[in-house]
């Protein structure tokens, strides 16, 4: 990257830095902006930038430009936890789940599907919970189906999540909660090309291996990890032209109820730090750890959320002038995509 293009994007950052906060920074406290976690910007804004939708950067480290909102409540479909903004994601993630819903419903769940958290307006890391989620493209489904009346705003801050584990043993499926129909919802999620990945708890995957007597080739893509016993977890590949989102390498070949599976079973990955060791203090990541069209981002006027917000007004901002800053960080910054420190998927032996 030239000299002039990067003062250009430092820039950037500032301004975004300076608009968040709300208040204009001294030249001598530019130095400590930057060393601001990143989760602590992009946990703070409130609306998507009015530009092209463009994931830039990977699912556990990066941001969106020109996010949609899913409406809060759908015929098939209920946005959960409302408070926390985070119902914001790609338009082909949002229409993705209109149409799960929809699908989800017909097998047989409830009246539809309940859904968690997808990503903040801007993306980006957040100020709780999850190492990804951070491009638009990673979104979570309650165990729990939409009941017929809907949810009130209240009951959906509420709600109490519900296990699919038996909490008195160790990592198995609670039969009395676990039904086909769980196991017909998650298949029916792996079951779209546009899915990547879908996770979900390794008793949860376990108890797939078990039963499933339908496709096994799609089991592949259904992969154990930490949690995940009260909601699943869907991940889309980046969309088609998406030149700014790094994909993830695609799963092995094979139902992946092999060794890799078996690992989970072990103490390995349960096992505590050893008493005395000195615990690892992590670096928060900023705002110059990330792909630096993300700074671009930050600075982009805002949406509104009506106009954000996917249906039948919605209609898909054209790239306009705002839009040449990010689209051209994310053409001269493929750089940026190359970075393979990234800390998912975990390290497990490789599946045979
Ligand atoms: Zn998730």
């Amino acid at each position: 990257m030239t000299g002039t293009k990067a003062g250009f994007i430092r820039h950037l950052g500032f301004v975004a830095v300076m608009a968040l906060t709300g208040f204009g920074l001294v030249a001598g406290e530019a130095a400590s902006a930057d060393s601001t976690p990143a989760k602590q910007i992009f946990g703070k804004v409130q609306l998507p930038s009015n530009s092209a939708a463009s994931p830039i950067g990977f699912y556990a480290k990066g941001c969106m430009a020109g996010a949609v909102a899913i409406p809060t409540d759908g015929p098939t479909w209920q946005a959960m936890r409302l408070s926390r903004n985070r119902r914001w994601g790609n338009p082909a993630m949002i229409a993705f789940l209109e149409r799960f819903s929809q699908d989800a419903a017909q097998l047989g769940w409830g009246s539809g599907i309940l859904i968690g958290d997808i990503s903040q307006p801007r993306g980006g890391p957040m100020l709780t919970g999850h190492a990804s989620h951070q491009i638009g493209l990673d979104a979570d489904i309650w165990f729990t189906p939409k009941p017929a009346q809907p949810l009130s705003a209240q009951a959906r801050e509420d709600m109490p999540f519900t296990s699919m584990l038996d909490k008195s043993k160790f990592l198995t499926v609670n039969s009395t909660r676990w039904t086909p129909t769980h196991a017909k919802l998650v298949m029916q999620a792996a079951s779209y090309p546009q899915v990547e990945r879908v996770f979900v708890n390794p008793a949860i995957k376990k108890k797939l291996c078990d039963t499933w007597t339908g496709d096994r080739s799609l089991l592949g893509k259904v992969r154990p990890v930490y949690g995940h016993d009260e909601h699943f977890h869907i991940r889309m590949h980046c969309p088609p032209g998406a030149s700014g989102c790094k994909a993830q390498a695609p799963v092995a070949s094979g139902d992946g109820c092999d060794k890799s599976l078996a690992w989970w079973f072990t103490k390995e990955p349960w096992a505590k730090p050893k008493p005395g060791a000195k615990p690892v203090k992590p670096r928060f990541v900023t705002l110059a750890d990330l792909p630096k069209a993300c700074a671009a981002v930050l600075a982009a006027p805002a949406a509104s959320e009506q106009s954000a917000t996917f249906g039948t007004a919605y209609v898909a901002p054209q790239p306009q002038t705002g839009d040449a800053a990010i689209q051209q960080v994310i053409n001269a910054g493929s750089d940026d995509l190359q970075d393979t420190a990234i800390p998912i998927p975990l390290s497990r032996p490789a599946p045979q």
